[in-house]
């Protein structure tokens, strides 16, 4: 998930009065209705565009945190585009120090953060190599992997293939985001050149089974949002249909197929969508419960913390699904 993608309008309306611009939840609301990718590109330029301040990325951080306990999340690694910060020469240290000590109090309230600095795919391998710089260099302060997303047929994995190098190097877990709107190869890619040890998105691995055998192989694992996938057209681009739905969404293919998934809003605010309102679409999607049992723990096995954390994350969440017999 996106810090950037979780600015519902109300929030969108406040950071515009920040900077003395008059917006109003109606505007938000239409500017966020997209339905294929470069639409939606453009709607999170846009929103972004009003995160100007730490202070402003501070008052993101604040409500993504109440969104996070609404749903029950006890952990979340959020992505930040820190690519963008970069193009809008802001001071990314400064704009995470203001995150984290707005999200600090959320800790001992059970929510736990980890953060995913991003680069733009189409902005090139020297933006990103300064977005892994950042990355390294925080390391520390809980920061745990470089990812980039953008638009993935903008460039070649090659390109970036020393800065995911630099990354590993530094201690960083890798993530790219890849078949989304790309195919099969853009995922091999991903994890043969990036070395990629989750891809966001991915759904393309299952137009082809040795993609799909690879990642099941190598447990590389990917985080899936179906409702993302719909409303960015990536769904129609995959199924090869504008008219294709949920019913139609690889994820059940690709978990049976032995593939760690994990399931995410990505833009919750910008696809009106909620974790909660994820796990339902995996019933329209025929999955049965301890299928999806199995996926919710995925999120946990998944996630880039030390071993022993992410145990007692899994035991917690297992005590308390018993608890509600799930
Ligand atoms: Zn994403």
């Amino acid at each position: 998930m996106h810090l950037e993608g979780t600015l519902e309008p109300a929030t969108v309306v406040s950071l515009a009065r920040n900077h003395g611009h008059a917006l109003d939840e109606d505007t938000v609301r239409s500017r966020y209705a997209t339905r294929d990718f470069s639409a939606f590109i453009e709607a999170y330029k846009w929103v972004t565009s009003y995160l100007r301040a730490p202070s402003d990325y501070a008052q993101a951080a604040r409500r993504m945190c109440e969104q996070m306990l609404a749903q029950n999340v006890v952990y979340a690694e959020v992505t930040l585009s820190v690519g963008v910060m970069l193009l809008r020469k802001q001071d990314v240290e400064a704009n995470f120090c203001a995150i984290r000590e707005a999200v600090e109090p959320y800790e001992p309230r059970g929510l736990r953060l980890r953060w995913i600095f991003d680069a733009v795919r189409q902005f090139g391998p020297d933006a990103a190599r300064e977005v892994a710089q950042c990355a390294v260099g925080l390391r520390g302060a809980g920061v745990v992997a470089f990812g980039m997303g953008g638009d993935e047929l903008s460039r070649p994995a090659a390109e970036f293939r020393e800065v995911y190098n630099y990354a590993a190097a530094g201690g960083l877990h890798r993530l790219v985001h890849a078949g989304e709107i790309g195919g099969p190869d853009s995922v091999l890619d991903a994890a043969n050149i990036l070395g990629a040890g989750r891809i966001g998105h991915g759904i393309a691995a299952a137009a082809d089974p040795k993609v799909m055998a690879l990642l099941a192989e190598r447990s590389i694992g990917l985080e899936i949002c179906p409702t993302s996938n719909l409303r960015t057209g990536a769904l129609a681009g995959y199924a090869g249909r504008a008219d294709a739905g949920l019913p139609d969404h690889p994820l059940p293919k690709l978990f049976r197929a032995g593939i760690p998934i994990s399931l995410s809003t990505d833009d919750p605010a910008m696809f009106d969508t909620t974790l909660i309102g994820e796990f339902s679409t995996l019933d329209e999607m025929g999955l049965h419960k301890p299928e999806i049992m199995s996926i919710a723990e995925g999120a946990f096995r998944g996630a880039f913390l030390p071993q022993g954390d992410k145990s007692a994350l899994l035991q917690a969440f297992r005590a308390k699904a018993q608890a509600l017999r799930l």
